[in-house]
Formats: structure tokens, sequence, C-alpha cells
């Protein structure tokens, strides 16, 4: 690199110029839009809760349409996770959609360890993207990215507390994933018992470190909606695939002798919230945060396990043979600092 270059790299100081006419790079977030509608783009949801919550039903609620489910059984020995990818469309736009459900979640007796199948999938996910990123002709580009985006939690409508399972699970999740709670069958607690219960999940979750998504606020679009159901977490949801016709229209509800729950009334539950938030408004941000700070940090400590390390600013560019094969024959002095 000549001397000239690395001066100029090295100023830290930036000039703002402006721009005598038109130069067209502003239709650079339209070539982004059309990217992703022509390619599609995938999104990987995965569901944790006990065997019966009601995650089927949600998902076939949220996406409008009928997932082949077959319901599970309560005698699992342990905990496995059944992955199913679906092609979507919508418009013109292709959503590569995979759904993992927990199979046998909360069913076993001793569920001490009914997190660590969920902690080594999502780790599978990671490392396959490493590998296929270490790769010397990588294909990044129509790669299918199994990387999980969101963790839907669902939470028993007890009224009570958070059970140490879904504490323990979510811990140890939280540092891999982004974690939506939502209050399952919000249909079965009555509104003041789901007002306090919502107040008592969030200072539990407080109280224990565990670090939920946050909706971002940073982007002056959506900071208002999104600071607001911020403080709507989490969720209490009901899902149906049942239609009910209410008075000229028919809806999605569940009917009941005493009447009917709507699942699109937002005075009956918070589906639309978490639909609008999850799909509409967030997706971008899931996808981002997976990639920039959870799969970030599954790399660096593999990286690191590895072997590999970064140089110091004022030592010589990084020479991968040197780590590996610890020769110290090397001339010119060029090798890794301190070897
Ligand atoms: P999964 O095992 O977690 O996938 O649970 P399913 O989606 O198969 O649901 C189990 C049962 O709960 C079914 O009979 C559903 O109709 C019922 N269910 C699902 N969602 C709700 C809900 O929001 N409220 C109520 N009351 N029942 C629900």
């Amino acid at each position: 690199m000549a001397a000239t270059d690395v001066d100029i790299f090295s100023n830290e100081e930036k000039r703002n110029l402006n721009l005598g006419g038109h130069v067209g790079f502003d239709s650079l977030p339209d070539q982004l839009v059309s990217k992703s509608v022509t390619q599609g783009f995938c999104f990987n949801i995965l569901c944790v809760g006990e065997t019966g919550i009601g995650k089927s039903t949600l998902m076939n609620t949220l996406f409008n349409t009928m997932f082949e489910n077959e319901e599970a059984s309560h005698y699992q020995n342990g905990v496995y996770l059944r992955p199913r990818t679906y092609d979507l469309q919508e418009s013109n736009v292709h959503l590569k959609l995979t759904i993992v459900d927990t199979v046998g979640f909360g069913d076993q007796i001793n569920k001490e360890d009914s997190y660590k199948p969920i902690v080594d999938y999502i780790d599978t996910q990671f490392e396959n993207y490493l590998q296929e990123e270490l790769k010397i002709k990588r294909s990044l580009f129509d790669y299918h990215d199994t990387r999980i985006h969101i963790c839907l939690y669902f939470i028993a409508p007890t009224g009570h507390s958070l059970k140490s399972l879904d504490l323990v699970t979510m811990k140890k999740l939280d540092s891999k994933v982004n974690i939506i709670p939502i209050i399952a069958k919000a249909d079965t607690i009555s509104k003041s018992e789901l007002h306090k219960f919502k107040i008592k999940i969030m200072s539990e979750l407080v109280s224990n470190g565990v670090q939920i998504y946050q909706f971002p606020t940073d982007d002056e679009a959506v900071t208002e909606i999104n600071s607001s159901m911020n403080a709507h977490l989490p969720f209490a949801v009901v899902g149906s695939v049942e239609e009910v016709k209410v008075g000229n229209k028919t809806v999605r509800a569940r009917q009941y002798p005493w009447g009917v729950v709507q699942v699109e009334n937002e005075s009956h539950c918070d589906f639309v919230k978490l639909r609008e938030m999850l799909i509409r408004v967030n997706m971008e941000d899931l996808r981002e945060q997976t990639h920039t700070r959870h799969y970030e940090l599954y790399r660096r400590c593999k990286l690191e396990e590895m072997g590999f390390k970064d140089t110091d600013p004022d030592s010589q560019p990084f020479r991968y043979t040197h780590t590996h094969t610890h020769t110290h024959t090397h001339t010119g002095g060029d090798g890794l600092q301190g070897h």
C-alpha cells in the first residue's frame, strides 16, 4: 500500500461535500427493494412452548393458512425440534418461511435439559452459516439461511408467575436469538388478571436478567409505534382458524356459549399487535439483529476457539498459516504478533 493511501485512510476527519448535480445513488434503496422482491427473502420462526399451548394454531392464524401439523403427543422421551419450510407468496413478494416447533417441550418429568436441544439447534444453524462463510468459494447469495430470526416464547396463561422452566430456557436463549414473549390462550384469563400478569412477567424477566427483544426506536418512521408496543409486552394472543359470523362480517374467532372472542379485535387480544410488529414493521430488524448481534457473537467465540486472533492495529496483516502451523521460520519479521 502506498504511503499516500495510508494517509488518506487513516485520516479520521470527514468533510461534508455538496454535489453539483444529480449523481444517482439515491436509487439504491429502490434497488434493495427490487432485489428482495425478485430474489425473495427468508424468515425463520422458532416457537417454544409446551405441547398444546397453541403454537400451531397461532402460526396458522398469523399466516392465514393451514400449515401441515400433526398433533404432538405428551409422551416424548425428550425435546426435539421440527423445522418445516414453506414458500409463500403475497403480491409479487416471495417469502421462504421456516417454522420450527419444539416437540415434547415441557412433557418430561425431569425438565432440566429441555433447553439443550433448542440451544443446539440454534447453534447448528449458526455453524452451518459460518461454514459457508469460511469456504473459499462461498455462495451466500443463494444460501438458504436457516438461522432463527425470532423465538416466540409461549407463556401459559396461569396468572401466577413464570415457571422456572420458562426462566431457565429464556435465560439460555437470550444471547442467541431475539425473544418475544407471548401469553398464549389469552381468552382464558380475565382482563384484570391479565394486566397484573403482564406486569409480573416483565418484572420477573428483569429481575432474572433475561434480555428480550426490544422493538427498535432509532428509526424515526417507527419510533412512535415501536416504543408504544414495547410497553405492551408480553403480547396476550388468541389463535383460531375458525370463522365466525359477527354482524355481517366473517371473522376468525373462538366461539363460546357466552360469547365470541375475535382474534383481530384489539380490545379482545394483542394478536394484531403481534402481527404488526413481527411481520409488517420489524421483520427486517429481526433479520439484521440476528446477523449483527447473535451470529456475530457466535462467530467471534468460534473463531477464537479455532485459534484465530485479530492483530494489533500497528502490526502486520493477519497471516492464516502462522496461527495454524506455529512456524517461526518466516523471514522479514512479518509474522503474527504475540507468537
Ligand atoms: P401446540 O401443541 O402448541 O401446537 O397447540 P395447538 O395449536 O395444537 O393447540 C392445542 C389446542 O389448544 C387446540 O385444541 C386449539 O384449538 C387450542 N387453542 C389454540 N389456540 C388457542 C387460544 O388462543 N385459546 C384457546 N382457548 N384455545 C386455543
